[in-house]
């Protein structure tokens, strides 16, 4: 008997392989059918009605119907494709006439458009001397009765793997499924805004005849209604987050009289300056609480935010905890030591060093010190927050440029306290101490930031001498080496800062070494430093260890010296294609020099054309040296989605309101918040959940 042949085993199901526009989709967060519903367009094209090619304008986009007359290929010069249109309209003889102009195009279509086609085309007409004409237009064979579009047709966000065709059809089948319906209480919209799904529907299918500029401008009620639910979805978050926080338990860190802050601000070599002093208080009360503190230190390049955070880590060593200081770069965190070790080790405290390139024996000995607690004070780089990095009694994390380090390294370092719990039984969390020379405009500190307290440094230690920032051009390259040189004379140091180019270091790398070679060459006899990225870490510390003793007089540098570093004898700095950095950047850059009593300049060099935003950031770096003036304008020029790492942060939660602009929503949100999350839990959830998804973690580190 033949064997039976088996059963054909139940194929598992293939697996799924995304296609491009799939992908480039679930980069854009367009995953579930709420985010494509709320995937609104940036603009419509208007493919509702025809405009008489007789009434066509320069330079404006229009849709027209005609047949076509005659095709040909010119020759003449480029060769290209000429498709000649009489306006279906009108009659035969005496109708008007448009010419399609075709570059680059397949023989299909010069056979598609053949003599007596009816062709229904849209694009910008030009209007000139030879009659009107519109070249490389969108063109559809049409008939009589092919219908025309009954709503403004949507133009989406999109990237270059996903079609506007393939996400307009994604996008309606979203708004189609998704549930709209609607969250909030009866009244707690403000008066005259439409209920969501009418909103949506209507911004992604408006019907012929809305002013467009309401739509573009965003003033229409139903996006007043949008940026209102995304601004509620926000502050309830937000809300979530603190209401969270409270919640959590952190050790008391209180420092007794006579403690080590004591000592050690009567070992420093200066006094403190009345904002620092305000600021260590605002800190020591935060510690002296059970909650974890989650404190920003913001303070102008210069303003001594370090002493701040060695006396915050002294009350907390002094408590019996241990205390985490990061940097995010090699560079900085070394300073941060060095100046720790000068500061604390008199004081009879052992200081650990940790980053990437601790490496072996000395990096066991650093990770037994953490874990031992025999180290009551560990600096480095993000490698403090590795799974691996134990601390016996983490008490206390400093970040120094915080907007430097990720969400989820924030995290990380909250975490490390996990096995201890309070005396209620609670797990505890370190306290969090976040620094950064970027300040947080106000407004948005009122928002993204509710959850963060943050103290200010608004002043600068005495005797620093402002400094003076000039833009030239690169023409006058020469006459800046002439300033070197006189400045090199005068006993100053230099700092000259070459652009990143971020499309390759490799490019980034070569510009530095050429500038290094040509300054070697034109300054002869004096010492040139060159900093730059690809440089080991004990090569930079090596070449920075020489430029802060002054054995070398000019340091040529990518912006790896962006952050933190402090050489108060440097009081020249230049910066090279300046057009190419953010303003926050300049700024912090320039905040390399003016550190001494020495007056000191910053000098700007660009390539022009500028462009209107590298205008202004140029203008606003010659025009005022305030980090918050410079923060205000900043987010002028870039909007708050971008700022400070906005990605990171979870600041780009906000697409659609804008903080400037919107403040009556955003009060009507802050105030509808607290009461939903009371009363109405639920739909609190929900509406979070609706506009946030997932990224509404975010919003806690
Ligand atoms: P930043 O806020 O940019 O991190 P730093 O902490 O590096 O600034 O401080 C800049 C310089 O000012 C350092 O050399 C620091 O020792 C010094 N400094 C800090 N506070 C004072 C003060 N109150 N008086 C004088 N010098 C100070
Ligand atoms: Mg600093």
């Amino acid at each position: 008997m033949p064997e039976a042949a088996p059963p054909p085993a139940a194929k598992p199901a293939p697996p799924k392989t995304k296609s491009a526009p799939q992908k480039a989709m679930e980069k854009l967060g367009l995953l579930r059918d709420i985010d494509l519903a709320l995937h609104l367009p940036l603009r419509y094209e208007d493919e509702t009605r025809l405009t008489p090619m007789a009434q066509l304008r320069e330079g404006e986009p229009a849709q027209v119907e005609g047949v076509v007359v005659d095709s040909q290929i010119e020759l003449r010069g480029r060769r290209q494709l000429l498709v000649r249109l009489r306006d279906a309209g009108e009659p035969e003889r005496h109708g008007a006439t448009l010419l399609l102009r075709f570059l680059n195009f397949y023989p299909s279509q010069q056979k598609q458009m053949s003599a007596g086609t009816r062709l229904r085309v849209r694009g910008e007409a030009r209007v000139g001397f030879f009659g009107r004409e519109m070249v490389h237009p969108v063109v559809k064979v049409v008939d009589e009765h092919t219908p025309l579009a009954q709503a403004l047709t949507p133009v989406y966000p999109a990237s270059a793997q996903l079609p506007q065709a393939y996400l307009r059809k994604a996008v309606a089948a979203g708004l189609a499924r998704a549930d709209l319906r609607e969250l909030l209480p009866g009244g707690s919209v403000p008066r005259g805004l439409p209920p969501l799904k009418e909103a949506l529907h209507f911004l992604h299918h408006p019907p012929p005849g809305v002013p467009l500029h309401t739509l573009e401008n965003h003033s229409h009620p139903a996006w007043q209604r949008l940026k209102f639910e995304e601004l509620l979805a926000q502050q309830l978050s937000q809300l979530q987050a603190q209401r969270e926080r409270a919640a959590l338990r952190a050790p008391v860190l209180k420092a007794g009289p006579g403690g080590l802050h004591e000592q050690l601000l009567a070992a420093l070599p200066f006094t403190l300056t009345g904002a620092q002093q305000r600021v260590v208080e605002e800190i020591a009360q935060d510690l002296a609480r059970a909650q974890p503190m989650h404190r920003l230190l913001q303070g102008d390049v210069g303003s001594g935010k370090t002493v701040v955070a060695a006396l915050a880590a002294a009350v907390a060593i002094s408590a019996g905890w241990q205390c985490a200081l990061m940097a995010p770069t090699e560079i900085l965190a070394e300073q941060h030591f060095r100046k720790l070790v000068g500061w604390l080790e008199p004081l009879g405290l052992k200081i650990a060093w940790l980053t990437g390139s601790v490496k072996g024996k000395a990096r066991q000995a650093m990770l037994d010190a953490a874990a031992s607690g025999e180290a009551q004070l560990v600096v480095g780089t993000h490698a403090v927050i590795e799974d691996k990095v134990q601390f016996a009694k983490l008490g206390l994390a400093v970040i120094d440029e915080q907007h430097r380090f990720g969400v989820a390294q924030r995290l990380a370092l909250r975490h490390k306290l996990r096995e201890h719990h309070s005396g209620d039984g609670l797990p505890l969390e370190p306290h969090l101490l976040m620094m950064s020379a970027t300040p947080i405009p106000r407004t948005l500190a009122m928002t993204y930031y509710a959850d963060l307290d943050v103290s200010t440094i608004d002043e600068l230690p005495p005797g620093r001498t402002p400094i003076v920032t000039k833009v030239f051009t690169d023409a006058r390259r020469d006459d800046v080496i002439d300033k070197i040189r006189m400045a090199v004379a005068d006993g100053a140091q230099v700092y000259w800062v070459c652009p990143l180019v971020e499309e390759s270091e490799a490019i980034d790398l070569r510009n530095a070494t050429e500038t290094h070679a040509e300054l070697s060459a034109e300054l002869a006899g004096t010492a040139v430093g060159l900093l730059h990225g690809r440089m080991s870490p004990g090569d930079k510390a090596a070449v920075m260890a020489q430029f802060s003793s002054g054995q070398t007089s000019v340091l040529v540098a990518t912006t790896v010296i962006e952050v933190g570093v402090d050489v108060p004898n440097a009081s020249l700095m230049v910066i090279e294609h300046a057009e190419r950095f953010g303003l926050a950047q300049l700024h912090q850059l320039r905040g390399r020099v003016g550190r001494g009593a020495k007056a000191s300049v910053c000098v700007l060099i660009y390539t022009p054309p500028l462009s209107e935003t590298g205008k202004s950031r140029l203008k606003a770096m010659a025009e005022t040296t305030d980090g918050f003036e410079i923060a205000r304008r900043d987010l002028e020029i870039r909007g708050p989605g971008e700022f400070m790492g906005a990605r990171q942060s979870g600041a780009d939660l906000l697409r659609f309101a804008d903080l400037q602009a919107d403040t009556e929503l955003l009060q009507a949100a802050r105030e509808l918040a607290p009461q939903l999350l009371d009363q109405h839990a639920d739909a609190a959830r929900r509406h979070a959940a609706r506009w946030l998804g997932t990224k509404a973690e975010f919003l806690k580190a």
